[in-house]
């Protein structure tokens, strides 16, 4: 597939604050465009569908994956995430700047169907301050934090893997770092 628009993928682990840090590209942004997944996670309370996921059943998940229609998908936390792969593609043939939240595996796949993207690896100052965030949004129940914490653990490894590590440690400072990877223009 030619390859027109940006395409960036944001990496980190659970409760790095990923989802602050993207929503505040999209507000000040207009130009970024960012892909929803299908999970089979249940919504969490003020979750809506459509919005910040497409929430479906492992049915439909698995006949989304039997006709290739995932650019990438991951199981996480005994759940299966994925991104859309028509909407995406038409978005980065059009120009748009794309940007994907996404786990460690899904990270690695767009590696290689797109080389070119950019892999921006979010990453806590430290593994307590990270169990402290997972903590205090308090949605997890205590098997899910676990969970999380493990697999917070393996994906720190895999940092060497990106272009570039910003330290979500000053929120302020890692949304400048990663508008400025981004090629955006700086706002504040
Ligand atoms: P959460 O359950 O906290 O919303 O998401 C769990 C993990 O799944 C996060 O690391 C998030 O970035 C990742 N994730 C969300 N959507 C996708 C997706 O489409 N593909 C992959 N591989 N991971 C995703």
């Amino acid at each position: 597939m030619s390859f027109l628009g940006n395409l960036t993928v944001i990496t980190g682990p659970s409760g790095v604050g990923k989802g602050t840090i993207v929503r505040k590209i999209l507000d000040k942004h207009s130009d970024v465009w960012l892909s929803i997944s299908a999970t089979t996670r249940k919504p969490r309370s003020g979750e809506i569908d459509g919005e910040h996921y497409m929430f479906i059943e492992k049915k439909e998940f698995q006949e989304i994956i039997d006709r290739e229609g995932f650019l990438e998908w991951a199981s996480f936390s005994s759940n299966f995430y994925g991104t859309p792969k028509q909407i995406v593609q038409e978005k980065i043939e059009k120009g748009t700047n794309v940007l994907l939240e996404i786990e460690l595996e899904g990270a690695r796949q767009i590696r290689k169907s797109f080389p070119e993207a950019l892999q921006i690896f979010l990453a806590p100052p430290d593994l307590s301050e990270l169990e402290k965030r997972i903590r205090g949004r308090g949605t997890e129940s205590e098997e899910s934090i676990r969970d999380r914490l493990e697999i917070a653990r393996k994906e720190l490894m895999s940092k060497k893997e990106f272009d570039a590590v910003v330290i979500n440690e000053d929120i302020c400072k890692a949304f400048q770092e990663i508008e400025s990877l981004m090629g955006l223009k700086l706002t504040n």
